[in-house]
């Protein structure tokens, strides 16, 4: 069920319509949008009885919510969701696209250190690098857990770049909301469902990676566990599904990105270097993310792929990223969409 506020509607309205929801049992959800504020309703295992919110000061009109989804859905929200970061100007979801780059994993502060500075040289405005790694066997470097968050807001303070890291469970969670910016959360753990719920109650924005076998619908729904708990800053990631193709690591489904665009307000970036498991592949399937509308990319670069602790063959030489990034930025103009130039000098030390 979804309140649509009429357009001139009052503050005091609004609030006065999520308290009579709340008085119900049931959770409200205060969207506001260009035109006007919608108030989604969830926690509703029957349905809710329309007519006590419809003569309610304010009040447009009440709708049922046929889909699964609701609060990631564009009925709730026409426009496009653009998530904003105190004290910078980068942003996902706008016309700018966001671009999160650095190692799988942080291995060093030198070497986390190296691969921020020449990311940030070449435009990029997040630094991605896990601190907790879900790796295939246990015998694989695992990452360097907080010590890593450390290094990480670190860089924050050093390049103004802002810090995307994974969470792999409630505890590491609690962590990554504290020294990171935005909270990501891994394919492997896309329908972990308590996690998802201590996502949404996260202050910092979620970026939410697809799961390997994931269809469109269980996506967008585990975005929805995330926002149901009061967390509207969810970024989606598609970073290949797994299929009978065994010339990459994953299948990059560049078609999730307009299906998505036309069900949700959500942005949605992509990673071709998970999606395909090959440097050669990452910069062709950049562009290719670019064109077909996605609102940014999440890039592994690494100054010493070769000898990386993770994920070294899918990591790109940092010239590899300067000049993925000329050619984005090519693309970018031709669907109007920008990417900030290379910056020619790297910051000024603190
Ligand atoms: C990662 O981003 O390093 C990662 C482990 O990604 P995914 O969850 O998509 O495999
Ligand atoms: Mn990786």
């Amino acid at each position: 069920m979804l309140v649509v506020m009429q357009a001139q509607a009052t503050d005091e309205q609004v609030r006065a319509v999520c308290q009579r929801i709340e008085s119900l049992g049931y959770r409200a959800h205060p969207i506001p949008g260009a035109q006007r504020t919608a108030i989604g309703i969830t926690g509703n295992q029957t349905e809710v009885e329309p007519g006590t919110l419809e003569e309610m000061a304010g009040v447009q009109e009440v709708i049922r919510v046929s889909k699964p989804f609701k609060l990631v859905s564009r009925d709730i929200k026409a426009e496009n969701t653009v998530i904003g970061f105190p004290g910078c100007d980068a942003t996902v979801g706008g016309r700018s696209l966001a671009v999160m780059a650095g190692p799988c994993a942080i291995e060093s502060r030198e070497q986390a250190f190296a691969i921020a500075e020449r990311v940030h040289r070449a435009g990029a405005q997040f630094f991605r690098g896990g601190a907790y790694k879900p790796r295939t066997s246990p015998y694989s470097f695992q990452g360097l857990g907080e010590e890593a968050l450390r290094i990480m807001a670190e860089i924050r303070e050093r390049f103004g770049l802002r810090i995307v890291t994974e969470a792999v469970d409630n505890e590491s969670l609690e962590l990554v909301e504290r020294y990171a910016d935005v909270i990501q959360i891994g394919a492997r753990n896309m329908q972990n469902f308590s996690l998802l719920k201590r996502a949404g109650r996260a202050r910092k924005p979620v970026l939410l990676k697809r799961g390997m076998s994931a269809t469109l619908e269980e996506f967008l729904m585990a975005a929805e566990y995330v926002m149901s708990e009061g967390n509207y800053n969810v970024v989606l990631c598609e970073r290949g599904v797994r299929t009978f193709a065994d010339h990459t690591r994953n299948t990059l489904d560049l078609s999730l990105v307009p299906a998505v665009q036309r069900l949700s307000h959500l942005p949605i970036v992509v990673d071709p270097s998970h999606g395909t498991g090959k440097r050669n592949k990452v910069t062709p399937l950049s562009r290719a993310a670019v064109a077909v509308g996605a609102d940014g990319l999440m890039v592994e670069v690494h100054n010493d792929p070769d000898r990386a602790l993770s994920d070294g063959m899918q990591s790109l030489y940092p010239q590899q990223f300067d000049e993925l990034m000329d050619q984005v930025r090519q693309i970018a103009r031709i669907v109007e969409r920008y990417l900030p130039p290379a910056r020619a000098q790297p910051a000024a030390a603190h």
